[in-house]
């Protein structure tokens, strides 16, 4: 610790060959940082106020939020220190285990120190809550959506949710890889999938432009579909009359009771007959009004995915607009030698 926290003087232990930390008049800065941040000013706002009450920082000048956030989050104000420890980090490289102890700064805990706390535990916690509110407001690129595909991306091998692998040094892009460490899908680029997807949905939409065309060139065969149902349910009134016709007889004994059931049974299996053909007309009308909401609200959309996706700007938005048409998109790269990956199928 060579340089001491601002709000505290290094001093030597008596004694001991250690130094501990000492109040100096500097501490009731600290002191009332704390507490306007609890107030609710943000760091922006306390460095102004600062400023303009001509108190200075450590190396004089202007406060910066920077100093300000470092101060509210520095646990030496309750009286804790800093101690680092190297944890054990095993990976796999080559296959081979390795341990390594890791250089990250992050690997450190608080122990009660001896030096005398400028900030009470209890506020420096109240602190902690208002800095993470503060960070969820805003959104920081910490909490960007890094992965356009996230979420819609599923191992055709294993079915699992495939994540994402941002680029390093022995990748030069982002990746969309299977998570699972028993499937061996391999990984590809994120915007090797996207083109995948793009070209994907054009084909779509090549298919069903030619649905399209099928059914505004059958008119002629709707007209036909239309007579042929007015044909159907004039023979159904004609024989609902002869089922009736058939009880007149019998009641005037024109009918035997044999002739009466024989003719019967004959004219309720004809009238059975039509009301299925009848359903089976309307049945594929109903699958009209389907291809009708393709053709009129889910082809548009593709459209426009497949002209605008590339010129969206944030990852967000190409995440939002891929969700509106796609649920879940199952991949499978084939191993490089082979070359090209397909999308297997998509589904709404
Ligand atoms: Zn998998």
């Amino acid at each position: 610790m060579s340089v001491p926290p601002f709000g505290y003087d290094k001093i030597e232990i008596v004694g001991d060959k250690g130094f501990t930390l000492q109040p100096n008049e500097n501490a009731k800065t600290i002191e009332i940082i704390y507490k306007w941040y609890i107030e609710g000013d943000g760091s922006t706002v306390i460095a102004k106020k600062l400023d303009s009450m001509k108190i200075s920082p450590r190396h004089g000048g202007m406060w910066s939020k920077a100093t300000i956030t470092d101060i509210l989050k520095n646990p030496v104000y309750m009286g804790m220190v800093r101690w680092g420890y190297k944890k054990e980090k095993k990976t796999y490289v080559d296959g081979v285990l390795k341990k390594t102890r890791t250089k990250n700064s992050d690997d450190y805990i608080f122990v009660k120190g001896i030096h005398p706390a400028i900030i009470s535990e209890e506020d420096f916690n109240k602190a902690q809550i208002k800095r993470q509110q503060n960070t969820h407001q805003c959104t920081t690129p910490h909490n960007e959506l890094k992965n356009p595909l996230a979420g819609l991306i599923y191992c055709q091998k294993c079915g699992g949710l495939m994540s994402r692998m941002g680029s390093n040094k022995k990748n030069k892009y982002d990746n969309i890889y299977c998570p699972n460490r028993y499937c061996d899908n391999v990984a590809a680029p994120v915007f090797m999938i996207e083109k995948a997807i793009i070209s994907v949905l054009s084909d779509r939409l090549r298919d069903f432009k030619v649905e399209v065309d099928f059914t505004i060139n059958n008119e002629r065969e709707q007209a036909i579909k239309n007579s042929v149902l007015d044909d159907l349910s004039r023979s159904h009134n004609v024989i609902e009359k002869q089922i009736s016709q058939t009880y007149d007889l019998l009641e005037q004994q024109l009918y035997t009771a044999d002739l009466f059931k024989q003719r019967n049974q004959e004219l309720q299996q004809r009238k059975e007959e039509i009301e299925k053909a009848i359903e089976k007309i309307n049945s594929e009308e109903k699958s009209k009004v389907d291809q009708k909401y393709y053709v009129e609200e889910f082809i548009p959309q593709i459209k426009d995915v497949v002209s605008l996706y590339f010129n969206i700007p944030t990852v967000q938005g190409k995440n939002d607009v891929l969700k509106t048409i796609l649920k879940r998109l199952y991949i499978i790269k084939k191993k490089p030698i082979q070359g090209g990956m397909s999308l297997m199928k998509t589904s709404k």
